[in-house]
């Protein structure tokens, strides 16, 4: 069966419904193909007790508030697919779930899109399907007797095999996992890499204020040096700064990068404290800033000179553990939080460069017709993150509307 569509989006989650919003609004036919439900990395692909990274008043679509909570609160996961599930119905989107696109072909001066349920052409195709699609782990470990899993199947303490747990990767995944698993009495090593840790509030704001206010949303590439920098935030618990002399104090042992894996022993670089170090920097710079800015606009935001003390370095930065010995140590389970990769080995179109990425500018393709968004860094810094999706997926739908 072929059926035929003017635009086609491929994926359902908060950059597919806020694509289809935008074509909506501007008449466009279109139809939204999800291989699951509405929503379903939210939902089946982070831990149980996952809240988003920013409070309910900022990780939304501008057009739409979420019921009945607090705007200062950080949402549970259920909570926030259900809110892209109520936003698609009650709009009555277009959005077909449970069809996976498995091929994207190009055909005449559009496209052709294989589904196990048929074939669909469109004259435009916008391609939503994450941007953290494929887990990577990067070091092979090849001990029987340990359990592995990437953090997106990581869901919570008691569904581990009972021991330590080394959860390698200090972003915001690998901190808030390892803080849950202490809270919940595990033994627990954290490998922390080079990683930002910006304050979770600062003189009465959250983090994602002053981040607008700094203009650092809106930043167009990283930093050259820092693009494997991750950065580690949590709404967890209420939310609060991803201290790791916090975590070290809760009983983490922390440790450096984790290298490669030799007959029972974790080599783990000398970097610890370097990584600390540019974490404590980096955390100082945005206070730093943030003083300016309030000084510079008149801001009658009140002092918080506590936010510069820090406790001691524990042990574990002062005296590092260098190579780790999984079975000395009674390690059963190794997280690897560890980031993602894209994974678009489905589309047949010569559109990518060699790290994987599509060639585009902001989302639109080299190939015409052909729209890529919710990617990190598509335009900004925001793109990935929710407010920052609906707006590329914005100025892609009025890009699709516009065509000839
Ligand atoms: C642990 C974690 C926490 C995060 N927390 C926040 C946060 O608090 N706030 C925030 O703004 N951002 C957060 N993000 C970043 C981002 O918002 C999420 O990753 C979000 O899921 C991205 O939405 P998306 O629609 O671009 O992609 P996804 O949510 O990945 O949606 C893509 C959809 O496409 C579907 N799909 C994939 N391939 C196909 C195919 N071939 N055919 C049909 N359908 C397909 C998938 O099933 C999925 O539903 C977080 C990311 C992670 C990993």
């Amino acid at each position: 069966m072929t059926e035929t569509i003017h635009t086609l989006v491929i994926g359902g989650g908060q950059a597919g419904v806020a694509t289809s919003t935008h074509l909506q609004k501007l008449g466009v036919p279109h139809l939204v193909l999800e291989r699951a439900r509405i929503a379903e990395r939210w939902r089946t692909e982070r831990w149980d007790s996952l809240v988003a990274n920013g409070p309910v008043w900022h990780d939304r679509f501008p057009d739409a508030e979420f019921d009945g909570i607090d705007p200062e609160v950080f949402a549970p996961k259920e909570t926030v697919a259900a809110y892209f599930e109520t936003f698609a119905r009650t709009r009555d989107l277009p959005v077909r779930t449970g069809v996976a696109v498995t091929g994207l072909e190009r055909h005449g001066d559009g496209f052709r899109a294989t589904t196990a349920d048929g074939v669909i052409e469109a004259r435009n195709v916008v391609v939503a399907t994450g941007p953290f699609q494929t887990p990577v782990i990067p070091t092979v470990v090849t001990d029987p007797g340990i359990s592995q899993m990437h953090s997106n199947a990581y869901r919570n303490p008691g569904a581990l095999p009972k021991g330590a747990v080394l959860v390698v990767g200090a972003g915001s995944s690998g901190a808030q996992i390892a803080e849950e698993l202490v809270r919940a009495g595990r033994r627990v090593f954290l490998s922390v890499g080079p990683h930002d840790r910006p304050p979770r509030r600062y003189r009465g704001q959250d983090f994602v204020w002053w981040l607008g206010k700094l203009g650092k949303w809106d930043l167009k590439a990283p930093t050259p040096g820092t693009e494997h920098v991750t950065i580690a935030v949590s709404g967890a618990y209420g939310g609060h700064t991803m201290d790791f002399r916090r975590l070290a104090g809760l009983g983490v042992t922390l440790l450096g990068r984790a290298g490669a894996y030799r007959d029972g022993l974790l080599q783990i670089a000398p970097d610890l404290a370097t990584n600390i170090a540019n974490g404590d920097r980096n955390y100082l710079s945005v206070l730093d800033e943030a003083d300016a800015y309030a000084k510079a606009q008149g801001l009658d935001l009140p002092e918080e000179p506590e936010a510069r003390r820090f406790m001691p370095l524990p042990a574990s930065v002062t005296d590092p553990i260098l190579a780790l010995d999984l079975q000395a140590e009674g390690i059963s389970t190794i997280i690897w939080a560890t980031g993602f990769k894209l994974d678009f080995g489905w589309i047949g179109i010569d559109i990518f460069r060699e790290d994987g990425r599509p060639r585009h500018v902001e989302g639109v393709s080299e190939l015409a017709g052909l729209y890529f968004v919710g990617l990190p860094w598509l335009s900004c810094r925001g793109s990935s993150f929710i407010w920052g999706a609906w707006r590329d997926a914005e100025r892609l739908a009025a890009h699709i509307a516009a065509r000839p």
